[in-house]
């Protein structure tokens, strides 16, 4: 970050304020860790902080320090909209274009608050005043241990704002496995740890979380893997029927997409998941190597992400978008 705008900030939370802070729709791991990791950080600065995320947040996720403050927007959308006028400064956090928070998007086009984006995806719209991007980043709760450092405050990250850290930074590097993680990311975890984070305690309460359903539906997800090894490609699908079928929960396919990239020759993976009441298939991609999922999928499937993980949509039917993938992956190199 710039030595200004680390010193406008600075200035700005010299003294108490109302702030909202704001998530993606969907949130993951690293959009609830740095958003929670960031409202215990501005507590102990003593400014008024609400958490509003767009939808709900997985349940594997509900442990976390300060999680149940969190507002939804999509239950309280009035409530909501006006914590977000009143908010004198907003941080949207693990996203760079407003479109990434659904519906909320309206209401965060109008404010005037004083935005500040921190986030680890390409191509950052610009909405916001001040600006902490960077795509070299395995995790936006990396950033955000940085960002508390730049302001000299890392003496506030305490336990609950470095186990919110921790989690983030577990959950986008797959584990500290991803080619992201860097010998940074390493510090920052053992400094985390140093701090308190019961590191194994993490793990076990947002991996081993699984129900019997989910393993149920993950079963029938495998099995509906189809792979082509001609064009180096996996993908799966899960149709509507069968998430009803094993009483699908928020969080229920979150990972399910790797599977395909653990298969010997497979550079790219995807899942295609119909939802039927937004009527879209769901698509997430994710890739190992040179092939960019992200490029792919802004081009073909209305989305966007990182080089080897990215998520779009189709308005398709599961039938058609299936074949419009098969049809591109025959033609592209991967
Ligand atoms: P996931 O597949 O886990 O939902 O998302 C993987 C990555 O792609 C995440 O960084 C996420 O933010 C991004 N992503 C997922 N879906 C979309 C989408 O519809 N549009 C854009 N621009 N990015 C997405
Ligand atoms: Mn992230």
């Amino acid at each position: 970050m710039k030595k200004e705008d680390i010193q406008a900030i600075k200035n700005l939370l010299a003294t108490p304020k109302k702030i909202a802070i704001v998530p993606h729709r969907s949130p993951d791991g690293d959009a609830m860790g740095s958003s929670l990791a960031m409202y215990n950080y501005l507590i102990e600065l003593n400014h008024e902080v609400t958490v509003v995320s767009p939808n709900q947040f997985p349940n594997f996720l509900a442990w976390l320090p300060a999680s149940e403050k969190v507002l939804i927007y999509e239950n309280d959308k009035e409530n909501c909209a006006d914590i977000l006028r009143q908010a004198e400064i907003v941080f949207t956090l693990d996203f760079n274009a407003l479109h990434r928070t659904g519906e909320m998007e309206n209401v965060l086009n109008k404010l005037s608050a004083t935005m500040i984006m921190i986030d680890h995806h390409q191509s950052p719209d610009g909405y916001a005043q001040y600006v902490y991007s960077d795509t070299k980043f395995g995790s936006t709760c990396e950033m955000i241990y940085n960002f508390i450092g730049f302001l000299g405050h890392k003496k506030y990250i305490d336990k609950n704002v470095a186990t919110c850290i921790y989690s983030g930074i577990v959950t986008d590097t797959g584990s500290f496995r991803f080619s992201s993680t860097t010998s940074a990311t390493h510090r920052v975890v053992a400094d985390l740890i140093d701090l308190g984070v019961e590191n194994s305690e993490v793990h076990n309460l947002i991996f081993n979380d699984n129900s019997f359903n989910r393993l149920q539906l993950l079963g029938r997800a495998l099995q509906n893997m189809k792979v082509f090894p001609q064009y180096n490609t996996a993908y799966i699908t899960l149709s509507q029927k069968e998430l009803d079928e094993f009483h699908y929960e928020k969080g229920d396919t979150e990972g399910i997409v790797n599977y395909g990239l653990t298969i010997k020759g497979i550079h790219l993976a995807a899942i295609f998941i119909e939802n039927k009441d937004e009527k879209i298939i769901k698509i997430s991609f994710r890739s190992q190597g040179s092939f960019d999922v992200n490029q792919f999928a802004r081009e073909y499937f209305s989305g966007g992400g990182h080089i080897n993980a990215a998520g779009g949509k189709s308005n398709d039917s599961m039938e058609i978008t299936l074949k419009k993938f098969e049809d591109l992956i025959s033609k592209i190199s991967i």
